[in-house]
């Protein structure tokens, strides 16, 4: 009998008891692969020595001083850290606890940067079908997961989703990758003229789509082409890495690759790696300078921000990566992986997509290849594919989404940085057994 208000609450849990490296253990000594990290949160693996030895250090001399008195080192050196590496202009970092309250962050600085600057008139936001940005309200707002949504629209802050930019089901025959990117583009320039450039504060997206629709990347131009249209109306980009930022996708940020720097970037999951809760807003010394030479305050906060022990925790994480140069191997891994995954999956009769970007994968399952059409929801395919997944030793996160107004079934795979190539044909292995059972 458990007193915790679970997820689920008819789905038995199994008590989580140890973790080494990329395993996770249970009450009764079973080993899983954590192929998912969880939710793409834990990039180390667990129980890594130098983070634990930070965590106890920073423990010793300091827990926690609330930041209208102080500021700490681990959170200023954290800061310093992760501006030097962040890309252009993101010169400002704001710290709090997870991945919805970086989002809440970036959606307020947004609009109190109108504010500060004389545009009181920019509140809007547009985002996109199909995303996720985080279960606050403000975030839930921002996100297009309509099961997410419905029954609390009625607390939702008016936002206006546009397509979501997704090759594998919007890109049309004949439709060369970047030609598909430039037309998804459109439908914000499009939404911004509809609804008066002058009320829209700002756009957010994730530049791989992760829990909603399992590791969809934005196809060739599509980001650079939205920075235009968003420079063209003076709106703001927000791009959401809190699940594939942090090197994920084998650069520090995804969107590096698509060779874009937005003005807000909120981060999250793997930074602190797990060890300890922490997200974090990037910001551009544009808006910074703004708060700075208007109002001289941001007008939000928390009691948890710049949190000592959550930044330590975060600074060793990211120590040990740029140390031991996890990039690479998310790079190397991640081509390993998504080969298996084509070897094994790539003629399967239910498998509809493989795509993403380096140690970000994601699997689209189908009922049917040809007419693309998912399956039926009541199958509850995700939940079955979790389960036989658990029953082979193997933790991998199935991630549901809406596809045209229909539930889709995904599965999506984050393993940890310092996979080998022999536990990823393990965990290709587990999965085609789990796949084959559950369908
Ligand atoms: N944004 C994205 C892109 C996410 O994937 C998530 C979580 O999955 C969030 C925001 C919310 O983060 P958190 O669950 O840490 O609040």
């Amino acid at each position: 009998m458990t007193r915790i208000l679970h997820r689920q609450i008819h789905a038995p849990l199994r008590t989580a008891t140890g973790g080494r490296g990329v395993e996770l253990f249970d009450q009764e000594g079973r080993a899983y692969i954590d192929a998912s990290g969880g939710a793409a949160v834990s990039c180390l693996g667990h129980g890594h020595p130098d983070v634990i030895a930070a965590l106890h250090a920073q423990a010793d001399r300091l827990a926690y001083a609330h930041t209208s008195f102080f500021t700490s080192e681990p959170a200023e050196a954290l800061a310093e850290r992760l501006v030097t590496d962040a890309p252009a202009d993101l010169d400002y970092v704001y710290f709090v606890s997870g991945g919805s309250e970086a989002v809440e962050a970036a959606l307020k600085m947004a609009r109190q940067y109108f504010v500060e600057i004389g545009q009181p008139g920019r509140s809007r936001i547009v985002a996109r079908r199909q995303s996720y940005h985080g279960n606050t309200l403000g975030a839930l707002a921002a996100g297009g997961n309509e099961w997410r949504r419905a029954q609390f629209r009625p607390l939702l802050i008016e936002t206006h989703h546009i397509d979501p930019c997704y090759a594998y089901r919007y890109q049309r025959p004949g439709e060369s990758e970047a030609e598909y990117g430039l037309r998804a583009a459109q439908a914000l320039e499009d939404k911004l003229l509809e609804l008066g450039p002058e009320t829209v504060m700002a756009f957010v997206a994730e530049p791989v789509v992760g829990a909603t629709a399992g590791a969809v990347p934005a196809a060739t131009g599509y980001l650079r082409r939205v920075r235009e249209i968003c420079d063209r109306y003076g709106v703001l980009l927000i791009l959401d890495e809190v699940m594939c930022g942090m090197g994920r996708t084998g650069t520090l940020h995804a969107c590096e690759q698509d060779g874009v720097a937005p003005d807000l970037m909120p981060v999250a999951k793997g930074l602190g790696g797990g060890y300890q809760p922490i997200g974090a807003t990037f910001l551009s010394g544009r808006i910074y300078d703004a708060f700075a030479n208007g109002s001289g305050l941001f007008q939000h906060g928390h009691t948890y921000i710049c949190h000592p022990m959550a930044c330590a925790a975060a600074l060793a994480v990211q120590e040990v990566i740029a140390r031991e140069n996890l990039l690479d191997n998310v790079k190397a891994m991640g081509r390993h992986l998504r080969r298996r995954l084509t070897e094994r999956f790539g003629n399967h009769p239910h498998v509809g997509d493989i795509r993403g970007r380096g140690l970000f994968m994601g699997v689209e399952l189908v009922e049917d290849r040809g007419s693309k059409a998912p399956f039926a929801p009541a199958l509850k395919l995700n939940g079955r594919v979790k389960r036989e997944a658990m029953e082979r030793g193997l933790a991998v996160y199935p991630a549901g989404g809406t596809i045209d107004g229909v539930h889709g079934d995904h599965v999506l795979l984050a393993p940890p940085f310092i996979i080998d190539a022999a536990t990823v044909d393990t965990i290709v292995e587990r999965l085609g057994e789990a796949l084959d059972a559950a369908i």
